[in-house]
């Protein structure tokens, strides 16, 4: 058992996927889990929102759509990297259906027998997909095309961009007969029933992180960060904490040496910014995160000591505007070392 632990609220996670279903009208809300679940934990992510109610499922990897294998209906769940030269055996394994984003892909995906997939219109990222300029109808002749997607650019700011993707993927879907057209991530949801479609694909909102002050009093956090008091220890005045000796005691004060760092995705970006909570009190970081230890000032807790488990307070839309480090990262580089703790 490691001393610090990530506790994830599945009925928080449930109720998030609920909420952006609902928000998406009259599609179907999807889940992006890539990246192991963003940080969460993919398996134990998707498991929660199948029973939830959840059948599409996008990940980037080949290897992230084996490790779901049983859980899901493989025909649901997409591989959106598509075929790179080398994965035509994964992609008609059947394990999963590829989106293809290229004309080569395309060909590789005939070439190697075809099937249901998805296919990918690059509609002002440039990024992955057809160009939406391309002859899109004659690049998807007789696929049997399930859904086409688009992605969008900026859909968590206001901006022009989004209402020109969304004509630009209105145009390409006269060319290409899916069965679905896909168009919204998170905050793409928020931007109204013209972004919808047939179905929205949510990765970060799902997770607890807030992209547009319109979704934020929809979501709910999922992830608190835990760890355990290694130390208590008196510092006094004068005395220097940590790396570099940035913190000098201005009075004697009760600190204590916490099992998490930078290693675990505690960046170092929070020193002399972040803090931790006990019983209503916050308790202030002191000096540099380092790769394994954080320091806090806890004379307000009188009463923690050796082996006390104390929360983070990690609020992801707080921590991105304080660090500017996004809420993206803050999950996805969410350490390995953690255990993870499911309430639900
Ligand atoms: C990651 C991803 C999403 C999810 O985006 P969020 O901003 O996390 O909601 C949706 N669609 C595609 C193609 C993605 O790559």
């Amino acid at each position: 058992m490691a001393n610090m632990r990530l506790v994830l609220d599945g009925a928080a996670l449930a109720e998030n996927w609920r909420a952006l279903d609902r928000l998406s009208g009259g599609a179907r809300a999807g889940a992006a889990v890539k990246a192991d679940g963003y940080g969460l934990g993919a398996v134990e992510v998707v498991t929660r929102l199948a029973r939830a109610g959840c059948t599409d499922f996008f990940v980037a990897h080949w290897h992230e759509a084996q490790a779901l294998a049983g859980l899901v209906d493989p025909a649901r769940l997409a591989v959106l990297h598509g075929i790179a030269p080398g994965e035509e055996q994964v992609a008609v394994s059947g394990v999963a259906v590829p989106v293809l984003n290229s004309a080569d892909q395309i060909a590789r995906w005939r070439q190697a027998g075809g099937g249901l997939c998805h296919v990918m219109i690059d509609t002002g990222m440039s990024r992955l997909g057809l160009d939406w300029r391309e002859d899109i109808a004659g690049l998807c002749a007789g696929l049997d095309v399930d859904l086409c997607l688009s992605h969008l650019a900026s859909a968590d700011e206001d901006s022009a961009q989004n209402e020109l993707q969304r004509q630009r993927f209105e145009q390409v879907r006269g060319q290409v007969s899916a069965r679905r057209y896909s168009l919204a991530n998170s905050a793409g949801i928020a931007l109204g029933s013209g972004f919808h479609f047939d179905c929205t694909r949510p990765g970060l909102a799902l997770y607890g992180g807030v992209p547009c002050p319109a979704l934020a009093e929809h979501i709910r956090p999922v992830m608190r960060l835990e760890a355990r008091v290694l130390q208590v220890r008196q510092v006094r005045a004068g005395d220097t904490i940590g790396y570099g000796a940035t913190f000098a005691a201005p009075r004697d004060m009760r600190t204590a040496t916490l099992s998490l760092g930078y290693a675990d995705g505690f960046k170092r970006a929070l020193s002399s910014i972040g803090g931790f909570s006990c019983e209503g009190q916050r308790l202030p970081l002191l000096g540099r995160v380092s790769m394994d230890l954080t320091c806090i000032d806890v004379s307000a807790a009188p009463a923690l000591g050796e082996g006390d488990w104390i929360a983070a307070d990690l609020d992801l839309p707080l921590a991105e505007a304080a660090t500017g480090i996004s809420q993206y990262e803050w999950l996805t580089q969410i350490g390995r070392r953690f255990d993870r703790v499911w309430l639900d």
